[in-house]
């Protein structure tokens, strides 16, 4: 007996319950990665993500093979791959992680299909990316909560099962042959400050992180130079770390910066029970409000500046530079730089959504959509009309400037907070660094003019 495991976001030995139930039932187990060209067709295809994703196979082929086994990794439609499988081992079951995007409902809607008359059945399972499932925590009435506070108090309150361990040994068909595990050094274009993947990096960091930074998380998480929260995500959004364990992990530690963390795990739940509501959230506004989003030559001069790091707000400015050269950045950056686009340049959510993909090593479809439909006030934000203002919020987030300080080189001869207003210092301080691209208040204004109109 013969049971194929196809992952996904999910490359992982530990709390894999897909491969737990495979390995169970059948003597022989194929652990199938399928290269889908179809991600790269949809645009989802980015180099610091194709490089972290060989980073997390090589690791996960070299786990299955300490107990016996082997990846086997495939080019191709993932239909096709695992019906020719099925005829090739005999294999009664395909087990796969249920996902909520658009793109895995209908990739295991095609699997279904693909198995039909072949005697194999298909098996989603739940909770694999999640802690909980989408559509576990509902309100009474709805189908989904719209709303974080009441999400995340029913959320705390529901239980959650206990990791489970990796398989000791398995084994797999000799037959099978595979393409071979994708290798990061043949990715190019890679930020050159990227993290290294794999499950084995994941649990490290994640051992490390309950040692030495989660009892600080509540007072750094907001520290731009502080650099205090766990950069897991990219683990996590792989599945090579579980988010389940996670959260089991820090709860056993204990205290008031695992709770915090804990609540922003949660975060990540709430996005995917939304997402996987109303999946056309991920392109279209999830609370419409006929905007009319500037558009045209000056639009896209501000938009290409905001990319290149350049709008003469140093703390907006040291925030994309960070993500260019890490393929990440910290939540407090996200939420200015995307605040700036969208209310203070009063551009197109979808257009910073789509450049954070490009780059995101942790670009997730539901996360990032949904974060950036948040801030730009057409998601579930309570309050759509807040403006962040990135002076105040650079006072109190890098009170004495070294982030900015660290990735605005050119300002670098500006001690103190005095970084955050460089207009206000002579010229050869400041040599190389643009003017501001609008005025605050000015944008301020015009984003609220628009509300009212709209
Ligand atoms: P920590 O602070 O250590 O948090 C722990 C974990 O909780 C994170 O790894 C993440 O999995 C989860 N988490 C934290 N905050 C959020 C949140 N607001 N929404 C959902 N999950 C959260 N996160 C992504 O994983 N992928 C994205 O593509 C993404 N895009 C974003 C875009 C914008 C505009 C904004 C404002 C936020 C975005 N986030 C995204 C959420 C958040 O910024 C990152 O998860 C976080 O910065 C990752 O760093 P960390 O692992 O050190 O987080």
């Amino acid at each position: 007996k013969a049971s194929i495991v196809l992952y996904t976001s999910d490359l992982r030995l530990h709390d894999h319950p897909p491969l737990r139930a495979a390995v169970r039932e059948a003597e022989e187990v194929v652990p199938l990665f399928v290269r889908d060209p179809g991600i790269k067709k949809v645009g989802f295809h980015a180099a610091n993500r194709a490089a972290f994703l060989a980073d997390c196979l090589g690791d996960l082929d070299a786990g299955l093979r300490e107990r016996g086994g082997r990846l086997v990794v495939r080019a191709g439609d993932p239909a096709q791959v695992v019906r020719e499988l099925v005829g090739s081992t005999g294999a009664e079951r395909v087990h796969v992680a249920a996902g909520v995007s658009a793109y895995a409902r209908n990739r295991a809607d095609r699997l279904r299909a693909a198995l039909e008359g072949t005697g194999a059945e298909l098996v989603e399972h739940e909770a694999v990316i999640t802690a909980l499932p989408p559509g576990e925590v509902v309100p009474g009435s709805k189908d989904h909560f719209a709303v974080f506070t009441p999400y995340h108090r029913q959320w705390s309150a529901q239980h959650l099962r206990e990791p489970l361990g990796a398989p000791r040994k398995l084994s797999v068909p000799s037959k099978v042959r595979s393409d071979g595990v994708p290798r990061r050094e043949d990715v190019e274009g890679i930020s050159p400050g990227l993290a290294r993947g794999g499950e084995r990096e994941g649990r490290a960091k994640l051992a490390s992180w309950r040692r030495d930074g989660i009892s600080r998380y509540e007072d750094l998480h907001d520290d731009l130079a502080g650099d205090g929260t766990s950069r897991l995500s990219p683990y996590l959004h792989f599945g090579a770390l579980s988010a389940a364990e996670c959260v089991h992990r820090a709860r056993a530690a204990g205290g008031a910066g695992a709770d915090a963390f804990v609540r922003q795990l949660c975060w990540r739940d709430f996005h995917h029970q939304v997402l996987a509501a109303r999946p056309a959230a991920a392109h279209e506004d999830y609370r419409p409000r006929g905007d009319h989003w500037r558009t045209g030559s000056d639009a896209e001069h501000e938009a290409a500046a905001w990319r290149e790091g350049r709008t003469g707000y140093p703390v907006v400015d040291a925030a994309m530079r960070q993500l260019a050269h890490e393929g990440w950045m910290h939540n407090r950056g996200r939420l200015l730089a995307a605040s700036f686009l969208t209310k203070t340049l009063y551009l197109d959510w979808r257009l910073g959504a789509a450049h954070f993909l490009d780059l995101l090593v942790d670009g997730d479809l539901v996360n990032n959509q949904m974060n950036w439909q948040w801030v730009a006030g057409t998601g579930t934000d309570t309050r759509p009309g807040r403006v962040l203002n990135p002076l105040t919020q650079a006072r109190k987030y890098d009170p004495e400037g070294d982030y900015v300080r660290h990735w605005v080189p050119e300002l670098r001869g500006i001690e103190g907070r005095a970084v955050h207003e460089p207009w206000k210092r002579p010229r050869e301080e400041r040599e190389g660094y643009p003017e501001p691209l609008v005025d605050l208040a000015e944008g301020r204004d015009r984003f609220r003019r628009a509300r009212e109109q709209g």
